[in-house]
């Protein structure tokens, strides 16, 4: 996705014309590597075509479909041209951007573009820019038009007291985009201010996506702090959007005008009353865009002429987005919608030019707007009810006695019976038996699940997933959904055709709106969805068992292994995963016995199958007889026996027998852990996942926050060091509150020090709050996802510029190594670098190039393998040869087939989890070095993973 930054914007050039120009933005283009030269005859025939003038003071010039293969790589380059040049028509352009893309990846830029050209002329403002921030402010940051349409007014609610209103209030907002789900206690939190006549006003500027105005009402008059409470308004404010409706509503209330609030009966006249956009009552066209690019510039023009014909408003949108959409005549507004192929437009005319309106920009949109057009797949007729299907293939389940290999993810013996948990399946009928019985179906299944639910928040002791469920009981109660479900039983629907087809489309709502804690929200909305229908279908979830068990699943997320109850889960089972995904790392802290990757079969397993599960092995047994749990339980007590001999020596030093040092740090990602790790043996913190602590604030903590968690670690850790590595978010790590647009592959796209280098103000705030909070102490900072010198070279910049300021003599600065490039590149890294540390699990997916976290293919993506071996050796190698130190912080430092392979290789410190440290320790005791040495050797030489955990299965 492109993306626009001060890098690509050169000022204050000047042509003498347009050809000039363009010559001069491919030459721009293709000195930065974007394109070939023969791009520039693409820019001109495109001109040639239709101007790119977009408005403004703005052209977006490009090639054509046909100098396509002249991209070399997607990317923009602005050019400011302060004494304008003639676009052709008069159109001058003071600023050009010069756009390579082969497909549709410029649309989010364009969309930007245009609802950067607001009501005001951005013209002058570029002419006079002086600086490439400023041209990036203003394309980035024009205000923001509030929004206020119908569904933003909720009159009439069955509400208590003020608090609810409010709540009423905070999920209008919500639901139509304007507000993050923690802005209900935001708003909370304000000083609500009494208009008068019963009115009342809140607003809040936190947890605010767009400005937006809520106006609610309760069914029956209220009282609030002694004044009656008749309806309140609830502003989600962004800049200075509202002023004008403030005047306005100011001006009303004046002049006695409160009860068009206060006595409101519909929407639309309290809409009337304030200009809002009040919704038409037009016909109505839905139509697919089949142009492979999506509504881009031409394509948009030609629809732009087409509505231009008719004298009469013609208004479009994304079909199910919120709003009146925009007008079909601006060719800025049309691009702003960045629809694509394959998406609904949704078009409505005025009732006087509907029919010849709409029936023209049919037969445009159809004909291709002027492009030749792939038609779309056809679609299957909708079946009228899409029941939730147990999507996985069911496979015969394994025999007793069956052995099964699968990953190992956590260490540890469960025996326990199985509780399979796979997705319930739902059979119903479409139509219902008649509004009232299902209507009442419906309620007594809803009062079920509530009540449900109320047990386990009064079950549950932790606080975050007692909230969890009471998010559920909101859900559940949800007014707007309770009407929009009853509007489908009145049309005849089932209560659970009703209910689900509801449900999906606020899943699918909350979804689109690509923020990774909505699409969790959505996730929410299934489950509660699912329990529902469960009861509605008399579908029963299997029984947990009395005694603890093994929980069997097709794969887990990491919130669901965060949420387990340890006394009841013996073991997790899953068919899908591998070893270095999240959810499994959770496991391993949590010290849950693991197996991942198991196969689909398992899911086969009938409830209460009798399983026993080896974590560290990645070992199933089904059924497994007398002798077999014999064993197993032998070998539990032995390792229990093991475990608990290594505690009591994890303060003593990790010594090979023969001579050789090893320190063993912990991974932690809570400043709270510090202590216990210490306490489990750790001689420092190898490896400090800031990111985690970023995550438990809903906002970017700022230097002093930051600072008081890292002076928790250092204090803990009483003059032991501690390893920092700086924000590594992205991938699959996203951050709430730094929203990123979409990649198709997150996992090579702006990750750890990438995103803190395009965001060098919060590196710099954490990089100050480390040396601060260092205050003498050993700090080693190390950076995520390096993947070159270049980099390096800037991060260590500003940690070396900060420390002139910030005195520290006792501080190292160094990287990780998880991608290949970096342990390539190891020889000449190492002359620059205080040490590496290696995060086995990000270099072995790098490596092998297998996403971690691949519901299938993970499990083969074993930092074992040679390929990676032979990178760490390569790495160690070129360390020692100019005396810096290696330490390995993935997931492969706590396996103890991996442990001797890793000593072998000269990795001189090992940073696991707080609970592997004193088992690490104990097993490099039991080593001799030369031995691990020489079997490293023989390591490098094999040819598979699967080949060198036999060797090393023998050899222990
Ligand atoms: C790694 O990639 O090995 C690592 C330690 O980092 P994370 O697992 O947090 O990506
Ligand atoms: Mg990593």
């Amino acid at each position: 996705m492109l993306e626009l930054n001060v890098t690509q914007i050169q000022m204050g050039h000047s042509a003498p014309d347009k050809q000039a120009a363009l010559a001069l933005l491919a030459e721009v283009l293709s000195a930065g590597g974007l394109v070939a030269p023969g791009y520039l005859v693409g820019m001109q025939a495109r001109e040639a075509q239709g101007s790119t003038y977009l408005g403004q003071g703005i052209a977006i010039p490009h090639g054509t479909p046909q100098t396509r293969d002249q991209v070399h790589c997607t990317g923009v380059r602005l050019i400011q041209f302060p004494d304008g040049v003639d676009w052709g028509n008069g159109q001058m352009v003071y600023l050009a951007i010069a756009v390579a893309a082969r497909s549709d990846e410029h649309l989010h830029l364009l969309q930007l573009l245009t609802r950067a050209l607001g009501e005001g002329d951005l013209s002058q403002a570029l002419r006079e820019a002086r600086e490439p921030e400023a041209i990036v402010a203003l394309l980035q940051g024009a205000p923001q038009e509030l929004a206020l349409d119908s569904q933003l007014i909720g009159l009439g609610l069955a509400v208590e007291d003020f608090d609810e209103l409010l709540w009423q209030g905070a999920r209008l907002l919500k639901k139509a985009g304007c507000a993050e789900p923690a802005f209900a206690n935001q708003l909370a939190q304000g000083e609500p201010l009494p208009l008068g006549n019963g009115l009342w006003w809140l607003h809040s500027d936190q947890a605010v996506l767009r400005p937006g105005l809520a106006f609610v009402t309760p069914a029956q008059a209220l009282e609030y702090r002694d004044q009656p409470l008749r309806g309140l308004f609830c502003l989600a404010s962004l800049g200075e959007a509202h002023r004008q409706l403030l005047e306005r509503l100011c001006d009303l209330l004046i002049e006695g005008r409160a009860a068009a609030f206060s006595q409101a009966t519909s929407s639309r006249s309290v809409l009337e009353a304030l200009g809002g956009e009040v919704p038409a009552d037009w016909p109505v066209l839905n139509i697919i865009l089949a142009n492979a690019h999506g509504l881009h510039a031409r394509p948009a023009k030609m629809l732009c002429e087409v509505a231009q014909a008719f004298t009469g408003e013609v208004r479009v949108r994304l079909a199910g987005e919120p709003g009146l959409g925009v007008s079909a005549k601006s060719l800025s507004k049309l691009l702003s919608l960045g629809a694509r192929r394959g998406q609904a437009l949704e078009f409505s005319a005025e009732p006087a030019i509907a029919n010849d309106a709409l029936a023209a920009i049919e037969a445009a949109v159809q004909a291709g707007l002027g492009e030749s057009v792939e038609p779309l797949p056809t679609q299957a007729a909708a079946p009228v009810v899409v029941p939730p299907t147990n999507a996985v293939v069911k496979l015969p389940a394994p025999v007793a006695g069956a052995r099964i290999q699968g990953v190992a993810a956590a260490p540890g013996i469960a025996i326990g019976p199985a509780l399979v948990r796979v997705p319930l399946c739902f059979d119903y009928p479409a139509q219902g038996q008649g509004v009232a019985a299902e209507r009442e179906r419906l309620n007594a299944a809803l009062a079920q699940v509530d009540e449900d639910i109320q047990r386990l928040v009064e079950t549950r002791a932790e606080a975050n997933i007692r909230e969890i469920f009471i998010t559920h009981q909101a859900m559940l109660r949800d007014p707007a959904l309770a009407e929009d479900v009853a509007a489908r039983l009145l049309q005849g629907a089932s209560a659970e055709a009703a209910w689900h087809a509801e449900i999906e489309a606020a899943a699918a709502q909350q979804e689109a709106l690509h923020d990774a804690l909505l699409a969790e929200r959505a996730a929410d909305l299934r489950d509660i969805g699912r329990r529902v229908l469960a009861r509605l279908c008399g579908v029963e979830a299997p029984r947990e068992p009395d005694e603890p068990y093994i929980l069997v699943m097709d794969e887990v997320a990491p919130s669901d292994v965060a949420s387990l109850n340890r006394e009841r889960v013996a073991g997790i089972l899953t068919a899908r995963g591998g070893a270095t995904a999240h959810s499994a790392i959770i496991a391993r802290a949590l010290g849950i016995p693991a197996v991942v990757g198991a196969g689909e079969a398992v899911l086969s397993l009938a409830q209460g199958t009798p399983l026993l599960l080896d974590g560290e092995h990645g070992l199933l047994r089904i059924a497994p007889n007398e002798q077999t749990l014999e064993q197993a339980r032998h070998q539990r007590e032995q390792g229990e026996l093991r475990r608990q001999r290594a505690h009591a020596e994890r303060l003593q030093p990790a010594i090979t027998r023969d001579g050789q040092r090893l320190e063993v740090a912990a991974n932690i990602g809570a400043s709270a852990e510090a202590a216990a790790a210490v306490e489990a043996g750790g001689e420092g913190v190898g490896l400090l996942r800031t990111e985690l602590v970023f995550m438990d604030h809903s906002q970017a903590p700022d230097q002093a926050t930051q600072e008081l968690e890292y002076r928790r670690v250092l204090d803990a850790l009483d003059g032991r060091p501690l390893v920092v590595r700086t924000l590594d978010v992205g991938g699959d790590k996203p951050l709430p509150y730094l929203p990123m647009p979409a990649e198709t592959n997150p996992f090579l796209g702006v990750r750890g020090i990438r995103l803190s280098l395009q965001r060098p103000d919060m590196l710099e705030t954490q990089l100050r709050a480390l040396l601060s909070a260092a205050a003498g102490r050993p700090l080693r900072i190390m950076f995520p996802m390096v993947y070159g010198v270049e980099e390096w070279r800037v991060a260590r910049d500003m940690a070396l510029r900060l420390r002139e300021e910030i005195l520290l003599d006792d501080l190292q600065l160094g990287i990780m190594v998880e991608v290949p490039s970096a342990a390539l590149l190891a020889p000449v890294l190492a002359r620059e670098v205080d040490f590496f540390s290696i995060g086995t699990n990000d270099l072995t997916q790098y490596t092998l190039a297998i996403d971690r976290d691949h519901p299938t293919l993970s499990a083969q993506a074993d930092g074992l393998h040679p390929a990676v071996l032979r990178l760490i050796s390569m790495t160690v190698e070129a360390a020692h040869a100019h005396g810096k130190w290696v330490g390995v912080c993935g997931e492969l430092a706590g396996d103890m087939l991996a442990v001797p392979l890793l000593v072998g290789l000269g990795v001189d410190e090992l940073s696991v989890s707080a609970r592997s440290i004193a088992l690490v320790k104990a097993r490099v005791r039991e080593l001799d070095y030369r031995h691990s040495q020489a079997l490293a050797q023989q390591a490098l030489g094999l040819e598979s993973a699967a080949a060198v955990r036999a060797l090393m299965e023998e050899s222990d």
